[in-house]
């Protein structure tokens, strides 16, 4: 495994970090604040921001290079990591916005989706979101409720899809369903007919991330928009994108709680010892600093397992969700204990952070499932 950063991607990291300083590095600090026409606009912003570093161009395929299951992800990790440190939210959003989508429609989309939709996703100027999840559905693709039956030009498109993250913003909604039992992808506009967004979903965490119910109520997609698979990779490689996008959340919101107690923790109040002082508190921060780093490793060696099509790469992938999703709540839960009242009180970095590391754990496939999958694998190859 190559672990060495080369120029292109660190001047990637750094035009990253670039964007978010001063006033806009304020804003971000109160997503979560922001009602959902303000956020479209905030999060836009920032997205053609992020286009012009070429971040949004990282992890898309061209059919000049030939088409691969995770071209650049080595790259798209560690430009998406710097990203996540600075704000988990913005991330996820931009990650199952344009990035997913992007990747979805550079690797199998028809020459008119890509000519309609590709260069606008580069340059973030689309908000996306990907509709996979149904009630009682844990992604089976058999399961799928939501379907497209064959009309003139195109499908009628029934179904309903839970708790799809951009949702309310989504300028592009790419629905997963099937057609005549085989799976397919409905690229639906914002405001088409039939289309009903529902209400934004108050959550736990991950606050600034707008998401909603969506209802297909006899949509009508021209065929040119719609996307058929003639077998049932679509539903794993989506679901090994979903959950390493989810890995780099969780690590972002790592990083952020370790960062926040360890400069707490050097801070003394009045006439008292700096929490560092104390062994125990020190013991605490090492604790946490393996999580990271560790939790950091194992990332780049999925990403690079993804990247060289590695047979190892989708027991891996579950791995790492697994252990970055839950080291996430350990590191956050001990960031409240070594910063003590002041990490308790609400609105804190910390007590934001472990709000939003339950997510990591439940969202794409949920630790369950992966250790389920984990032990399967195991249990095939030894
Ligand atoms: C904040 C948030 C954002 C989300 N964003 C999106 C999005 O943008 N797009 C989208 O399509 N979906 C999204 N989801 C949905 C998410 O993928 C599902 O929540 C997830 O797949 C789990 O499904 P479920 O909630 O229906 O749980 P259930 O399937 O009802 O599971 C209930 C419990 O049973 C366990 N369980 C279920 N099946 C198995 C199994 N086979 N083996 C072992 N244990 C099992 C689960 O681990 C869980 O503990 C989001 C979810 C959340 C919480």
């Amino acid at each position: 495994m190559n672990l060495e950063i080369n120029d292109f991607q660190k001047k990637l990291k750094q035009d990253i970090t670039g964007i978010f300083t001063g006033k806009i590095l304020g804003q971000l600090k109160e997503l979560s604040e922001l009602n959902t026409e303000r956020l479209k606009v905030f999060l836009k912003d920032c997205s053609k921001k992020l286009g012009k570093t070429g971040y949004l161009d990282t992890g898309l395929n061209s059919d000049e290079a030939g088409i691969k299951d995770f071209p650049d992800e080595t790259t798209s990790t560690i430009a998406g990591e710097e990203l996540a440190c600075i704000s988990p939210s913005l991330f996820l959003s931009i990650e199952t916005g344009s990035k997913i989508l992007g990747w979805l429609i550079s690797s199998f989309g028809s020459k008119k989706d890509k000519s309609d939709f590709l260069n606008q996703i580069k340059k973030g100027e689309i908000i996306g979101a990907i509709a996979l999840t149904e009630d009682c559905s844990p992604f089976m693709e058999s399961d799928l409720s939501t379907e497209g039956v064959a009309s003139k030009d195109g499908f009628i498109v029934n179904g309903k899809k839970k708790m799809v993250i951009n949702a309310p913003i989504a300028d592009i909604i790419a629905v997963i369903g099937s057609v005549k039992g085989k799976t397919a992808v409905f690229m639906l506009d914002h405001g088409q007919k039939g289309l009903k967004v529902g209400v934004r979903i108050k959550t736990l965490g991950f606050n600034g991330v707008p998401m909603a119910d969506i209802d297909l109520d006899n949509c009508f997609v021209s065929k040119e928009r719609v996307i058929i698979f003639e077998n049932n990779r679509l539903e794993s490689l989506i679901k090994i994108k979903e959950n390493h996008a989810l890995s780099i959340a969780s690590l972002g919101v790592m990083k952020r709680a370790f960062a926040e107690a360890k400069a707490s923790a050097n801070i003394a109040e009045e006439g008292r010892k700096p929490a560092m002082a104390f062994q125990e508190i020190r013991f605490k921060l090492a604790e946490m600093f393996t999580l990271c780093q560790t939790s950091l490793l194992m990332l780049f060696h999925e990403s690079w397992l993804l990247e060289s099509s590695d047979v190892e790469a989708a027991s891996l992938n579950a791995c790492t969700k697994v252990f970055i999703s839950e080291a996430a709540e350990e590191v956050s839960s001990k960031a409240i204990q070594v910063m003590s009242k002041q990490g308790f009180v609400s609105g804190s970095i910390a007590e934001e952070c472990y709000r939003d590391a339950k997510f990591g754990q439940i969202a794409g496939q949920t630790s369950e499932m992966l250790r389920m999958k984990i032990a399967d694998d195991c249990l095939a190859k030894y």
